[in-house]
C-alpha cells in the first residue's frame, strides 16, 4: 500500500486557496512526479507511493506557476502540447475555434489555413488534426515561441504539413510573407486591456507580448482586420477569438473591413468567438 492518495489529499488541501482547481492540480502534478499519465495515475492509486520531488512541485504551483509550466505541457483538443513561458497557455476556451472550425467545414475541407500568432502551433496544429488534406502556416512575432510550435508539429506528426514563420504584423509589408488564399485563418491574437489586472497565474508567467493590446485590447484587431482581406480566399472565413466583452468593437471593426460577422459564446456563456465571411 502506498500513500499516494493521501499525498493528493494533502495538496489538494494546500492549492485550494492558490488554484481554481486544486484537485486536478495536484493529480497532473503527481503524475508529472511519477512520470505516469493522469489516467494511470487514477487507475493506479492505491498501490502508488508519492516521490519525494511531489511535494516541491506542489510548493512551485502554490507560488502561483502555472500547471502547465511546472509539467512542461499542456492537453488541448485531446492532443498534447509542449508549453514554456515562452507561448501562452492554451485555454480550454479556445478548443471553440477548432469545435467551430469543423463545423463550418464538414461539407468541404480547407486546404489552406493560417494562424495568427500560433504561439505553441496549438490552434493550427489541432485545425491539421482535423483535417488530414490541409496545409498550415502559422506565424508569430517570437522565434523562441516558433521553436515550440515546431517541436510541437513534430511530436503530433504534423510537421510535413506546417510551415512555422517568424513574422511581426506590427512591421509594415508583414502580409507579404505568408501567402495568401488561405480557406480557414484562425487567431487568438493579445486583447486583454493594458489596464486590466490579471491573476498571478497569468500576469506573472505568461507571455504579456501574447495578451496585451494596448488600452482599450483592440490594437492587434485593428491591424489584423484590414490585412485580412489579402490572406483569405474569396469564400474563406476566419475565426477569431475575443474577450468576453469585445463582442461589439470587434464586430464594428470586421463591418467597416466589409466582413459578415457571426457571434459565437463559449460553454460559459460568453461571447468568445466572430466568424467572419466576405
Ligand atoms: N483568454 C486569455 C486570458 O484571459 C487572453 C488571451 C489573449 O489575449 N488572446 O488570459
Amino acid at each position: 500500500m502506498g500513500d499516494a492518495a493521501a499525498a493528493l489529499r494533502e495538496a489538494t488541501q494546500a492549492l485550494g486557496e492558490t488554484s481554481d482547481s486544486p484537485r486536478l492540480d495536484a493529480e497532473l502534478l503527481l503524475a508529472h512526479a511519477l512520470q505516469i499519465e493522469r489516467a494511470d495515475l487514477l487507475l493506479k492509486l492505491p498501490e502508488l507511493t508519492a516521490p519525494a520531488a511531489f511535494s516541491a512541485l506542489v510548493e512551485r504551483r502554490r507560488q502561483s506557476e502555472p500547471v502547465a509550466h511546472i509539467i512542461g505541457k499542456k492537453e488541448f483538443w485531446g492532443l498534447d502540447f509542449q508549453v514554456t513561458p515562452d507561448v501562452l497557455i492554451p485555454r480550454p476556451d479556445s478548443e471553440l475555434l477548432i469545435e467551430e472550425a469543423v463545423r463550418a467545414f464538414a461539407a468541404r475541407q480547407p486546404q489552406k489555413i493560417l494562424d495568427l500568432g500560433t504561439g505553441s502551433g496549438a490552434l493550427v496544429l489541432a485545425a491539421l488534426s482535423e483535417f488530414p488534406g490541409a496545409s498550415g502556416v502559422g506565424i508569430d512575432a517570437s522565434a523562441a515561441a516558433l521553436q515550440i510550435a515546431h517541436n510541437n508539429a513534430d511530436a503530433l506528426g504534423l510537421a510535413d504539413r506546417t510551415r512555422f514563420l517568424l513574422i511581426d504584423w506590427k512591421t509594415p509589408d508583414w502580409t507579404d510573407s505568408p501567402g495568401s488564399g488561405f480557406d480557414l485563418i484562425l487567431a487568438n491574437p493579445p486583447y486583454v486591456s493594458t489596464d486590466a489586472i490579471l491573476s498571478r497565474d497569468v500576469a506573472g508567467f505568461e507571455p504579456h507580448q501574447a495578451l496585451f493590446a494596448g488600452k482599450d485590447g483592440l490594437a492587434d484587431y485593428r491591424i489584423i482586420m484590414p490585412a485580412l482581406a489579402k490572406l483569405l480566399s474569396p469564400t474563406g472565413l476566419a475565426l477569431l477569438e475575443i474577450g468576453f466583452d469585445q463582442a461589439n468593437p470587434v464586430s464594428e471593426i470586421a463591418t467597416a473591413n466589409g466582413y459578415h460577422v457571426e457571434l459565437k459564446q463559449d460553454l460559459g456563456g460568453n461571447d468568445r468567438l466572430l466568424i467572419l465571411r466576405r
